[in-house]
């Protein structure tokens, strides 16, 4: 077995058949993009089955969890070393790759910063794999009993257009480490690469494990492929990643499901801070990936009495302060809201069009002049900012002043929608600290730094793209998908 897995001729060959073969079938081309989850309006426009190496891609959802159910049959049979060898090869793939697919991910997509979905993709070595899983054993008088983590079997995967080939990989880690296969529906408008990426890691994995359709995807999601995949008996678990229609869609299946759900950060900066730290770290953060992350700075509130001290910190490290009427040209602009009701409207809609674009192109929207190569803009609101209440994801990050700590702990929690993933305190008050963390019940709470560092970038632990926060399981690991089984030895197989 090689230790360098890479894209072969063979599976070029593969592809550019398959690619050709499809456009060869009339009445392929997908239709245009439906509602909110972005699926084609015309599921039917999807191509027929059929292809004599297909490397995990299916066009039918039964014939997906039917595949992935085998290859879960066939990792049974060839045990934890195999699992091993998955582990080792979708990391050292996506580390080599980085590059070209970060590349291959944003142009497709269009959101986010090609730097960061780099990292993003070399980040996947540090996701916990098959050494994560360890029996629990209890011993005594009456022998010896074990508890194991073990595989559910199939396992469907729903993955976000935000860090699509990440989310993947990284489910893939921590799913086949545990012992499951999968079935992946990838967001309609970032597929292709998904796919790309399934097929990659199949072809290695079938070339030096000898498992085919491991990792098993829809090559053209839909909702109705998603109802297949969820109402399909070879599916045991659902893992959904995404916002609020997902999660909610997951819930109404009557499939056990992990749901990673939305988050809407909020940041509270007290008196007692480093407010150049902090300010560095709201940068850090709310820039990353254009704001994509789930987990990154949405708005921060700072108490009046540093207010002025912290907005200069921000613009001394490179984040650009638009004005009042700047904020309210990009308002207008990243949101539709209802007539009468101003920015203050509970609900407006985002315009994804301005999701995840680079802070100079919503600088020009602002009518803001900013120095190229500007990572984060920011301004002052109100905490009834339509900028403040919804998840926008983008490079704005609005600041809000308020009296005192209480203040800003009750307008951090309306913010954050008790969505209860994610909130983030610069402060040296240790009672500051611990009342935010108990007002506000999220799963990730970072004390001064910026947002990565709760996944293990800049702060202790491990990172996931899939954080399970409406289910409870935190971030996923290995562990999150297996069963526990219990084996007990009555009286006999101590050693002492
Ligand atoms: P999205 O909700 O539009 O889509 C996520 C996935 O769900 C996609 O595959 C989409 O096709 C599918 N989907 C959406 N609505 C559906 C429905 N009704 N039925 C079936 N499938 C449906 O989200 P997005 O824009 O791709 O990603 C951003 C959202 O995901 C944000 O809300 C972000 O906070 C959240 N997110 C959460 C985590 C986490 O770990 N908690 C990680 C990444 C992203």
């Amino acid at each position: 077995m090689s230790n360098q897995p890479a894209v072969n001729e063979s599976l070029i060959r593969d592809i550019v058949e398959e690619v050709l073969g499809r456009l060869s079938r009339a009445g392929a081309a997908p239709a245009s993009a439906s509602a909110s989850a972005g699926f084609p309006a015309n599921p039917s426009a999807v191509p027929a089955s059929g292809s004599a190496r297909r490397l995990g891609v299916f066009q039918n959802a039964n014939e997906a969890c039917e595949a992935a159910h085998q290859a879960y049959r066939q990792l049974q049979e060839k045990g934890v070393a195999a699992r091993r060898r998955v582990e080792e090869i979708i990391k050292t793939l996506c580390f080599q790759n980085a590059a070209e697919w970060g590349r291959i991910e944003l142009e497709e997509t269009k959101i986010g910063r090609l730097d960061h979905k780099i990292e993003k993709l070399k980040g996947i070595r540090a996701v916990p794999g098959v050494a994560f899983l360890r029996p629990d054993a209890f011993s005594g008088d009456h022998g010896i009993t074990l508890e194991e983590f073990a595989p559910f079997g199939v396992i469907a995967a729903i993955t976000p257009s935000t860090h699509s080939i990440p989310t993947l990989a990284c489910n893939v880690i921590n799913m086949v480490a545990a012992g499951n296969a999968v079935v992946f529906n990838a967001h309609p408008s970032a597929c292709r690469c998904a796919a790309m990426a399934t097929r990659v890691f199949n072809e290695a994995i079938q070339r030096e494990v000898g498992i085919e359709n491991l990792i098993t995807i829809i090559e053209q999601p839909t909702l109705e492929s998603f109802k297949a995949i969820c109402s399909n008996e070879l599916v045991k678990l659902l893992c959904v990643t995404g916002g609020p229609g997902v999660v909610k869609a997951a819930m109404q299946s009557g499939k056990r499901a992990i749901c990673a759900g939305p988050g809407n950060p909020p940041v509270l900066v007290d008196p007692t801070a480093d407010l150049n730290r902090a300010a560095r770290d709201v940068i850090l953060g709310g820039a990353y990936d254009n704001n994509l992350l789930c987990i990154g700075e949405k708005e921060v509130f700072v108490i009046s009495t540093v207010a002025d001290a912290f907005l200069t910190a921000l613009e001394k490290n490179g984040a650009a302060r638009l004005n009042a009427g700047q904020i309210e040209r990009l308002t207008k602009e990243a949101f539709n809201v209802a007539p009468g009701q101003g920015v203050g409207c509970p609900h407006p809609i985002l315009n994804k069009d301005l999701v995840g674009k680079d802070a100079t192109y919503l600088a020009r929207i602002a009518g803001a002049n900013v120095p190229a190569g500007t990572q984060l803009l920011f301004g002052e609101t109100d905490a009834s900012h339509a900028f403040v209440l919804e998840e926008q994801m983008m490079p704005f990050v609005p600041v809000v002043r308020v009296k005192d700590v209480a203040e800003g702990i009750a307008a951090s929690k309306v913010a954050e929608h008790n969505y209860k993933h994610t909130a983030i305190i610069h402060s040296h008050d240790v009672t500051h600290m611990t009342a935010m963390a108990r007002a506000l019940e999220t799963t990730l709470f970072v004390k001064n730094g910026p947002c990565v560092a709760a996944l293990g970038n800049g702060g202790e632990g491990y990172p996931s793209f899939s954080i399970a926060t409406p289910t409870g399981e935190g971030v996923t690991t290995p562990k999150t998908f297996t069963r526990v089984r219990r084996c007990v030895m009555v009286d006999n197989l101590r050693i002492f």
